[in-house]
């Protein structure tokens, strides 16, 4: 028999794709999907609840749903604050080429406590730094996300064009073709579940343009296709970027990636931000996702991407934080609230997002472009309970109209309760699986050696 958790009296925004909304309504979970949702109270006669919930003052909403991150950033955070993406990268890249085992296991750690606290139930960790004798790092992140609770996509990140090659990282920082694409395929080999509900999927992700080799990108676009699993990379990102590509490649990075095989329904690439119309046709005709970064962007001065023309177009748009080196927070709600403020810095205006295109966004926008839409991002009979209950009747909230519009773009609400898969994950703001203070204390222990090692010491 299905074990059920009752939820009532809460506002329920359910993302489907009416938007339905009940300003008084009940979810029911049965194991690890949603049984019913609906105005009103439960149904009657219920079997098997091993817990009913008075949710007044809530709101129920998906899982929210991170689509871009470097987990190991959160041992460099609050360095080169003032440098544009490239200047800022050159900076970083020799510390980060000293990370081990021991401190990419704390730092995903930390970011990943610090996203679950904040209601993301399914994260993912773009992983591209990989030194020499650094140990099983793929296998250090997986664990940390085990432990935390989170659904989670590890997307085996690479580097092959050093300095050497007319690329950006510096000679020691990157792996070689062969090597990344034997590591990438074991890593998908040991670690990807397929299937409905998994808790563990890997994508393969060369880095970027200019770190990675023509031929990288060419080749794990097959391997990805091969093993049928998702494709992920930065992609137009900075002016800078933009002009690497015209010089090296004699093209944009839009006909570039298209050149190498990686526009597709399987693609999603982080940024974005330098896009021209027939870009974004490209992406739309080619159903190519985009992982929309607002923080990141401002912080280092790369732009504004053109969002409101990609969901125009048809492109599946969901968010991400990026790395904690170039958005410090590290938590989803900020992206939320600045990919609704930073698109009306745009030509849209006050036209360009509102607070529900903003919140699907952060869960069935970041459900699709993960390629998991079947399974979640919105709260619908049949969908994994992936859910969260936003606390909105304290000091910060509970004079705001709209709950949708009080979780966007008041201050971060704080989480009653998040499942996932059914499964509680956050209770009345603390993380259950994890200890919260013990991971901040291995963070900061583990940035400190980071920076003497890095220093020379
Ligand atoms: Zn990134």
């Amino acid at each position: 028999m299905a074990q059920r958790i009752v939820i009532e009296n809460a506002a329920i925004a359910t993302v489907d794709a009416r938007d339905t909304e009940y300003t008084s309504g009940h979810v029911v979970v049965a194991d690890e999907v949603i049984e019913s949702v609906g105005a009103g109270r439960a149904p009657e006669g219920l079997t098997d609840v091993v817990r009913r919930i008075d949710a007044t003052g809530h709101l129920v909403t998906p899982g929210l749903v991170n689509t871009h991150h470097h987990f190991y950033q959160w041992i460099t955070r609050g360095l080169a604050t003032d440098h544009n993406l490239f200047d800022w990268l050159v900076a970083l890249y020799p510390t980060w080429a000293r990370i081990d085992e021991q401190m990419t296991y704390a730092a995903a750690q930390g970011s990943l406590a610090m996203m679950a606290r904040g209601g993301v139930t399914t994260a993912m960790d773009h992983h591209y730094v990989f030194p020499k004798g650094s140990g099983d790092l793929s296998g250090a992140i997986i664990r940390a996300a085990r432990e935390t609770g989170v659904r989670f996509t590890l997307a085996r990140g690479s580097m092959d064009r050093s300095e050497k090659d007319g690329g950006l990282p510096p000679d020691f920082a990157v792996e070689t073709l062969d090597g990344a694409l034997a590591a990438t395929e074991a890593t998908v080999n040991e670690h990807h579940d397929a299937s409905f509900g998994a808790m563990t999927q890997v994508a393969v992700a060369p880095c970027s343009p200019f770190s990675v080799s023509t031929e990288l990108l060419r080749q794990g676009a097959r391997l990805a296709r091969h093993l049928g699993v998702r494709l992920h990379t930065h992609g137009s990102e900075t002016v800078e970027e933009e002009k690497f590509c015209h010089e090296l490649f004699g093209m944009g990075p839009t006909d570039y990636f298209e050149s190498t095989g990686w526009l597709g329904e399987d693609v999603w690439m982080a940024h974005c931000v330098h896009m021209n119309d027939s870009d974004i046709d490209a992406f739309a005709r080619t159903r190519t996702g985009v992982a929309h970064c607002p923080s990141s962007n401002a912080r280092l001065a790369a732009g504004i991407a053109r969002v409101p023309d990609m969901l125009a177009a048809g492109v599946p748009v969901g968010l991400g934080v990026d790395g904690t080196a170039s958005n410090e927070s590290g938590e989803l709600h900020t992206e939320l609230r600045n990919a609704l403020l930073v698109n009306r810095l745009g030509p849209h205006r006050e036209a360009a997002l509102d607070a529900r295109r903003a919140l699907r966004l952060g869960t069935y926008g970041g459900a699709q472009v993960l390629g998991r839409s079947a399974e979640i991002g919105s709260l619908e009979p049949g969908k994994l309970a992936d859910l969260v209950l936003w606390r909105l009747d304290t000091l910060a909230h509970a004079s705001i109209a709209d709950p949708v519009t009080a979780l966007v773009l008041g201050a971060a609400a704080p989480v009653t309760l998040s499942l996932v898969g059914g499964r509680a994950v956050v209770e009345d703001g603390r993380l259950l699986h994890v200890d919260e203070d013990a991971i901040a204390r291995s963070t900061r222990d583990e940035a400190r050696r980071l920076a003497r090692i890095a220093a020379g010491d």
